[in-house]
């Protein structure tokens, strides 16, 4: 019927083969760095490895200065999108999140042919009446819409991620896209960024000392819009940096910026809800509802599978997909201390078991 059920039977879901896929990530960045090698040698506005640390380190000064200066006083910088993902960025995740949210009022009083009773089945319904872990996920959904999370994670000490960024992105141009057709630049910034955030996502689940956070993030035993954004602000800050790379690399125009963090979004939020539904063959372009939720279940078949963002084919060329009959997940993660203690200690756990993993045993095996 759809194209999950086409490939395998369940009990041949291929192993992880970490090494392989390895392999062919190294030969892809091999070949995307002598692209932008070639393609830096014919503009005269790009920089050489060795000028980018020189000025890396040149400006480091002016840089901090900037970030602190945006703090103050708010002020907006020629290509700051600190800044603009800081403040109207966010507002956009607002809107778009309401959106959804009034839209899936409408969805399952349609579908119930009954408001009261449709009612029940909406994200706003769960987070008035629900549980611990969906009351969990609007408490951290107002915490990033709000944007607390660079005056907070600044207040903790743990300012270097988002330092790094803001370092980065104002000071650090090579700027592919100058040297494409618009579209062809937005495409390239899109694929750069979402293949980094595959990459995190994998070892997020592969590396022990990530999973404690990323826990956090499949702790939810049930799912709806607002999981999303579920993650530990320790996570997130974390993937700063890596988010400064398709920035600098690809040099989007802000309005770009600003039309991919729309689309990240309503798509990140979309495969949350709670509608598990395939969208058939376009399931091999754009991640689905029903892929990611299969990568939230607790069933071990569906474990270390499925970790795309918005375009599902990653799975696909590192062999992640989820190929069983199985389309029913269960939600949660396995020895689930969540949702129990309150919020606090939801947040200080994950953070505490990092460090500890730091210090004591880094690598889960397999
Ligand atoms: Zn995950
Ligand atoms: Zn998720």
């Amino acid at each position: 019927m759809n194209s999950h059920s086409l490939s395998t039977s369940p009990d041949e879901t291929p192993d992880l083969n970490l090494r392989g896929t390895l392999i062919r990530t190294l030969f892809i960045l091999v070949v995307g760095l002598i692209g932008v090698y070639i393609v830096g040698m014919s503009g005269a506005h790009s920089y050489s490895p060795g000028e980018i640390l020189h000025y890396l380190f040149k400006t480091a000064p002016a840089a901090v200065q900037s970030t602190i200066n945006y703090y103050l006083d708010k002020v907006f910088y020629k290509y700051d999108f600190w800044a603009v993902l800081a403040s109207t960025g966010f507002l956009m995740i607002i809107a778009v999140a309401l959106a959804l949210l009034v839209f899936e009022v409408f969805y399952y009083w349609k579908k119930a042919g009954n408001f009261r009773a449709g009612m029940r089945e909406t994200s706003l319904y769960r987070f008035a009446f629900g549980s611990k872990s969906e009351r969990t996920d609007l408490y951290l959904f107002l915490y990033y819409a709000l944007s607390l999370d660079g005056l907070i994670v600044m207040a903790l000490g743990l300012l270097g991620p988002f330092l790094i960024f803001a370092l980065l992105v104002n000071n650090v141009h090579i700027g592919i896209g100058q040297y494409l057709p618009t579209w062809a630049s937005f495409l390239l910034f899109i694929l750069v960024a979402d293949f980094l955030a595959y990459w995190f996502h994998r070892f997020a689940h592969t590396t022990s000392v990530l999973w404690e956070l990323h826990k956090f993030h499949h702790s939810a035993t049930s799912m709806n819009l607002l999981t999303a954004h579920r993650n530990h602000p320790f996570e997130v800050a974390m993937q700063y940096p890596l988010r400064a790379i398709p920035i600098i690399l690809v040099g989007p125009s802000v309005p770009e910026f600003l039309v991919y963090t729309a689309i990240h979004h309503a798509i990140i939020l979309l495969q949350h809800s709670n509608f598990n539904v395939s969208f058939g063959w376009f399931d091999r372009v754009i991640v689905s509802p029903r892929f990611h939720l299969l990568h939230h279940s607790s069933k071990p078949d569906h474990f270390d599978r499925n970790y795309a963002v918005v375009f599902a084919f990653w799975d696909d060329l590192f062999g992640t997909r989820y190929k069983g009959e199985d389309i029913q997940p269960e939600y949660g993660v396995t020895a689930n201390y969540f949702n129990q203690r309150g919020f606090g200690f939801d947040m200080w756990a994950p953070f505490k078991r990092f460090w500890r993993g730091i210090f004591r045993k880094p690598i889960k095996l397999g």
